[in-house]
């Protein structure tokens, strides 16, 4: 990458603690520091443990990267030892020990600030940390929100808080989202939580609003072609609005993609060599997400519905107790043996983009979450969509109904995440079969959506290539901050006061 040197310029990222957050935020690290800017990313020790290979190999190659560590107080907010990453919490109650956690970091991030060297010119912290705005402020540095969202969601989940037309409608009652470009209609029950009324959640959600009316700016995984009208609407709101996506994409070796976001569970040569012997476009890969936990019954309907489909397929089943007791189902039913042919099952962490990229995989089932999401559009295959919570929904309507990329599963409404033993199977085997059958269809349909998804991951690829929009932004940023420093002067001190 043809960079200017940048090194008076310093960059402090700072993740929030959750994959789906912090991954995307490692590469921005990495994007940065290819531009030439001096990045610092400030997490704790067990997530910079998973890390600290991909960022000692982009040190190696030159690049002006650090990782500092900041240990995680869960003792003392009530989660058990060890527990530093939200997918990590055992019961989805201590979730909000999550966020005391996180609130009582400020004071040592501050300390820890204090002493890095070189000074810091600006700081990019996820908006969910909500203290961070304050932060800034004391040490007089304009602060940068990070956006783990599309501006689809951004600019739905701002009309929906504007106008409250949800207020007025029953949970399954379809009505059309207000201020979109494109007819969208959804249902309260499928909406996420930013829009309830749940006091926690509300109180929460109000401060993250505050945050991001007093941060500097907005730095989005996304690109100007993927969603042009909806950035262009969120715009309007957000005045410094930086599209710099999709990240993924500085992941160019097979060793980043491998080791992206955390150890895989399998051999990254077992992976290749199995999907190296399936023909072009013929797999289905499916993983829902680090943070999905499907019920036992539901987990053996997706499973049911990958065998009827007949199509090869990577099954990725996140860790946990269920996974024991799939694995006793997949032995007493003979599942794994009847499709052990043509089935690749991995138990645990999978190299996601590794095998997006690979050219035998024909379609993703996936959940919608918008790092996914992007990673799909990204390798160019059309989407079985089966969000779950939060704005999946959102992200399902945006493959589904804008790009028409996608095929739903027919999920009808968000899974309630603080439910611990849900035994229900809210989609049908026949139902995720259909979907899959549709995407993977060979007839004119299926054919048009896998143009239109080639398109699009073409478009990504020149999103990110030199002179490419989100090219041209990550420079526009630099710039940007580079401007507020001269305009500050020479002799800010550093120090907070
Ligand atoms: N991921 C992965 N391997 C896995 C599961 C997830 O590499 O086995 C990565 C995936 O590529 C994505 C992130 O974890 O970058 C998940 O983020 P997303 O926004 O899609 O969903 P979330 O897990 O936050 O719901």
């Amino acid at each position: 990458m043809a960079s200017q040197n940048h090194h008076q310029l310093h960059f402090v990222l700072f993740p929030l603690m959750c994959p789906g957050h912090f991954i995307p935020m490692v590469d921005m690290a990495k994007l940065l520091a290819q531009h030439g800017v001096a990045v610092t990313v400030i997490t704790t020790p067990l997530i910079a443990a998973r890390f600290c290979q991909t960022i000692n190999r982009a040190t190696a190659s030159g690049l002006p990267l650090q990782l500092l560590h900041l240990p995680f107080p869960s003792v003392a907010a009530g989660l058990p030892e060890g527990c530093e990453s939200l997918e990590a919490i055992p019961s989805p109650n201590l979730i909000v020990n999550f966020f005391v956690a996180i609130d009582m970091l400020q004071q040592p991030f501050e300390q820890l600030f204090q002493l890095i060297e070189p000074k810091p010119s600006c700081m990019i912290a996820d908006k969910h940390i909500t203290w961070v705005v304050q932060t800034g402020r004391k040490f007089r540095l304009p602060t940068i929100i990070f956006d783990g969202m599309s501006c689809f969601t951004l600019l739905c989940t701002h009309n929906l808080h504007v106008s409250k037309v949800h207020e007025s409608v029953s949970e399954s009652e379809p009505f059309m989202l207000p201020g979109l470009p494109d007819t969208i209609e959804v249902t309260k029950s499928q909406l996420p939580l930013s829009t309830s009324s749940d006091s926690v959640v509300h109180n929460f959600l109000a401060r993250v609003r505050a945050v991001e009316e007093e941060a500097y700016g907005t730095v989005v995984n996304s690109f100007e072609n993927l969603e042009p009208r909806y950035i262009t609407g969120f715009r309007k709101i957000t005045e410094r609005l930086w599209c710099i996506g999709p990240l993924s994409l500085c992941n160019k070796d097979n060793l980043d993609k491998a080791q992206r976001g955390n150890k895989a569970s399998i051999d990254e040569n077992q992976c290749l060599n199995w999907l190296d012997t399936q023909e072009s476009g013929t797999v289905v890969y499916a993983c829902l997400g680090t943070l999905s936990r499907l019920a036992l019954p539901q987990l053996i309907e997706l499973g049911s519905a990958l065998e009827l489909s007949k199509h090869p397929f990577v099954w990725v089943i996140q860790g946990g107790d269920k996974a024991e007791k799939i694995d006793k189902w997949m032995e007493e039913d003979g599942f794994e043996k009847r499709t052990n042919e043509r089935g690749l099952i991995i138990r645990g962490w999978a190299p996601q983009v590794l095998i997006l990229d690979h050219p035998a995989v024909g379609a993703f089932l996936t959940h919608c979450g918008w790092n996914s999401t992007l990673e799909g559009v990204c390798a160019s295959v059309p989407m079985i969509t089966w969000p779950q919570f939060e704005e999946q929904f959102f992200n399902e309507k945006l493959v589904v109904k804008v790009l028409e990329t996608g095929v739903s599963v027919g999920a009808q409404a968000t899974v309630n995440v603080l439910e611990e033993d849900n035994f229900a199977v809210l989609i049908k085997r026949e139902a995720i079969k259909k979907a899959v059958d549709e995407v993977m269809d060979a007839g004119i349909n299926g054919g048009e959506r896998r143009k239109r998804a080639r398109e699009l991951g073409e478009m990504a690829k020149r999103a990110v290539e030199e002179g490419g929009s989100s090219y041209l932004n990550v420079r526009l940023l630099i710039q940007d901050v580079m401007q507020q420093l001269k305009d500050k002067g020479p002799n800010e001190d550093h120090n907070s006061s």
